[in-house]
Parts: structure tokens; sequence; C-alpha cells
């Protein structure tokens, strides 16, 4: 059986700063890095937006904004990212505490879809170089922890320490290695909310903070900003009881495509669930499942013109001279999301969307459009032994699936914190 000092389930940024930390401070270790898709790197491919300002991206059950601060420094120092420059944005800050409202100042890059391709390239060639061996298309299936045995579609592998980062859509697989190494977890929050679109002209703000970020009452922030040639996309999810469900997501090119006119943004709200019920999984997958039925299994799409009338939205509304743009994402289906949307999760988004319709004023044209369900599942809690997210001997569990980041550098970090662990251990 094939044996490595480290085993990496996952090329997205928590495997990788796994990876480039071990093999940085430690020629010569043996690490293998696997990847169930024939291509890397997970959350990179999308938009590639990196926020170096805490607490964005790190939950604060996981870390400390000293650590943070720390992890940060060390991540920017490796990625060297080009911060972009902000501008102007005192107007909106005092709009904003007036009414209740905190912009945060965040530093930011960003490289877009098309950036993150050629950065993935680029970190892929340097990884051989440093000597991992990288396999492309290898499922990991299960695992015996006490034998230190990692079982996938191809073959069977023997590690000292294994790194699982399976990301989001790692979420439940995850889950079914946690009970299998008899780790203990919670998974009671997560986020539900709508993806915003609009014309740029509609949101200016994005011309002087690429990716601003509000925090509103009631658990509520804006999440993942993108525009300039801004697209909203779709993310499916498929369960083993065969429900399949879709969220929307958003992403940007950097330079290869011309600019759309458009900005699209995630509204979200914190969900924290209590018992009886204390599964988000379990919860994001019935609100998915929900919007999949009335949305005949899409995700549902309606106008803000719409929404304020109390109706649904039609194909017609997408044509009517009001409504001034194409949907990025035109196979949702336009209908009515107060059908679909918990009353509670609904409230708090209709008054995030006033409020920063008065920060911002014009987010409300009729022709914006929200697109409904955006579900976040980083909820993932599970039991460490240690700082350095080890949940069981020799076994470390970071990235987004195990709830330590919610974003590409806090990701990293988490890999790197993993990596310190062991090479410490
Ligand atoms: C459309 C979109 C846009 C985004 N935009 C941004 C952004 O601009 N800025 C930002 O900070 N964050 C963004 N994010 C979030 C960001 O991508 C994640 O926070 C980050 O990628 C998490 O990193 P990760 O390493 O934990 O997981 P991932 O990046 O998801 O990587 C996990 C990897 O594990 C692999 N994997 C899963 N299960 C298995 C298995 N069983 N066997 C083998 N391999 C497996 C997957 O194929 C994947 O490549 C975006 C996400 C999406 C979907």
């Amino acid at each position: 059986m094939e044996s490595y000092d480290v085993v990496i389930i996952g090329s997205g940024p928590a495997g990788l700063g796994a990876a480039f930390e071990l093999l940085g401070r430690r020629p010569g270790t043996s690490v293998l890095m696997l990847d169930k898709n024939d291509f890397s790197s997970g959350g990179l491919r999308n938009d590639c937006k990196m926020n170096f300002t805490w607490p964005i991206g790190f939950p604060e059950l996981c870390w400390t904004s000293r650590e943070a601060g720390a992890y940060l420094g060390r991540v920017e120092a490796f990625l060297a990212p080009k911060i972009m420059e902000k501008r102007n944005i005192e107007v909106y800050a005092r709009r904003a505490e007036k009414i209740g409202v905190a912009l945060l100042e965040i530093r930011q890059a960003h490289l877009g879809t098309d950036g993150g391709l050629e950065l993935i390239k680029r970190l892929m060639q340097r990884l051989g170089e440093l000597g991992a061996s990288l396999s492309l298309g290898e499922r990991a299936l299960s695992l015996d922890s006490g034998a230190r045995v990692l079982r996938t579609d191809r073959r069977e592998l023997r590690y000292r320490n294994l790194v699982i980062a399976p990301g989001r859509g790692g979420f439940a697989f995850l889950q079914e290695l946690m009970a299998a190494a008899a780790v203990e977890f919670t998974d009671n929050i997560v986020d539900v909310g709508i993806r915003i679109e609009t014309g740029e002209e509609r949101y200016p703000i994005v011309r002087d903070y690429y990716d601003p970020k509000f925090l509103f009452p009631k658990k509520t922030r804006t999440f993942c900003t993108n525009s300039r040639a801004a697209y909203v996309v779709q993310e499916k999810y498929e369960d083993r009881d065969g429900g399949v469900w879709y969220s929307v997501n958003g992403h940007s090119w950097s330079g290869s495509r011309p600019p759309n006119g458009l900005v699209n943004f995630a509204l979200l709200k914190t969900v924290t669930l209590t018992e009886p019920l204390a599964s988000g999984q379990a919860y994001a997958r019935m609100l998915g499942i929900q919007a999949a039925l009335l949305g005949g299994g899409r995700p549902i799409m309606q106008r803000i013109g719409d929404f304020r009338l109390g109706k649904r939205s039609t194909r017609e509304a997408f044509s009517g001279d009001l409504y001034d743009f194409e949907p990025t994402l035109p196979s949702a289906t336009p209908g009515d999301i107060g059908l679909v949307a918990p009353a509670k999760v609904m409230r708090a988004l209709w008054n995030a969307m006033k409020l920063l319709d008065t920060i911002v004023p014009g987010l409300l044209h009729p022709s914006t459009i929200m697109y409904y369900p955006e579900i976040k599942l980083y909820a993932n809690r599970p039991v460490f032994m240690d700082a350095n997210f080890r949940a069981a001997p020799g076994l470390y569990l970071v990235g987004d699936g195990a709830g330590t980041s919610r974003g590409i550098t806090a990701a990293w970090a988490s890999g790197m914190r993993a990596a310190d662990g062991i090479l410490s251990s």
C-alpha cells in the first residue's frame, strides 16, 4: 500500500495553504493532494476576491482577531496580492452609521475568474516543483482512522497525517468521515438569503469599493459583490435521498470579457438553530428543495417591482419596458420569493434592502432582480483537540467544509494552521 507523510483531500485554498506550508518549511515531506475533480482547485476558480481584514472569512468561534491577523500576514506574504484602492467611501459610511448600519473597511484584492485560473496554474506548477504528488479525478471515499488508511475510488493509502479540506460542497462527505472517526460535531448555523442583480449605475459604490461589506441589524450582511463583467451562477446540491436543489452564487471576469454594466451581490441572514432540529444542513436542504419545487427544479428570480406589488414575476416581467437588463442567470424561474423564503428571513432581507437603498439610493429600482436561494453551508463545527484543527490523532479538518473558514484567505490560513500543527507534532 502506498504511504505518505501527509495526504490532503481537496485542492482548494485550504488544501493549498497546508501543502505549501508543509513543503516550504520541511522540504522532502511526502505530500499527496487528491481532488475528485479533473481540475484543481476549488473556490479559487470563482472570482477570486481576496479579503485581508479580520473578521471577513474568519468564523469567530475558531479565530481571535490576533490569530487571524498573524495568519493573514503570512497568507499575504505568500500570495503577494495587489491590494485595491478604495475611494470616496466616507459618504457611504456616514449615511450607514446614521441608520445603524456598519460599512466595514476591508483590504481587498480581486483577480476575477480568469485571473484565478492563472493563479491556480502557477500554484500547481510550483507545488509540483516542490515535490508534491497531485492526483486529480480521484475521490476520497472513506476512512479507517485507527489504522490511518484512506480509501479512494482508485486505491487504499496509508498516511501519517490526513488533512481534510473538501469545501462546502463536501459538507455531507465530511460529516460521514467525522462519524466514522468518532469526531463529535454540530452543524446548527446556516446563512440563508438572496442574490441581488442590478445595473452598476444603481449601485455605484462598487466603482470606489469593489466588494463593500455592510452589516445590518438582525445578523444580515452583504457578501461577495461582483461587478464589471459580473454573472449570477447556480451551484447544484444532490443528496443520497435523491433530493436535488440549487443555491445561486456570483462571479466576475477581470479582463477577458467585456464589462456588462451589472453588479451582483449576496444578502444573507445568519440563522442559528436550536433543538429539536439542530442540523443546518437538513434545514438548508428543505429550504432548497422547497425553492426547487416552486421553481420547477430551478432557483427563483423576482423583479423588485413585482415583489413590492406582492405578485409573482412572470417571463413578461423580464421583457417589459421598465426592466432594462436581462438576467445573467436566465434559466432561473420567474416566481414569488415570498412563497418560499421563511418569513423571518424575508423580513430581515427586505429591511436590509431598504436600509441599503437609503445608503446607496437606486438599489430598489423595479428592475433589480432578487434570486433565491443563496445558502451557505459552512457550519460543521467539529470538536477540535487543539488550536491547529486536529480532530483526532493525525486527522486535521480545515476550510469551509469544517467551518474553520468562509472565504479564500481564511481557508488558506486554516490549512496553514493545520500544517503548523503537523510540523510541530
Ligand atoms: C461561485 C463562487 C464564488 C466565490 N467567490 C469568492 C470570492 O470571490 N472570494 C472569497 O473569499 N470566497 C469566494 N467563494 C468562497 C470560496 O470559494 C471558499 O470560501 C473557498 O474556496 C473555501 O476553500 P476550501 O479549500 O475550504 O474548499 P474548496 O475551495 O471548495 O475546495 C474543496 C476541494 O475539495 C474537493 N473535494 C471535495 N470532496 C472531495 C472528495 N471526497 N475527494 C476528493 N476531493 C474532494 C473539491 O473538488 C474541491 O476542489 C466563492 C465560492 C463560490 C462557489
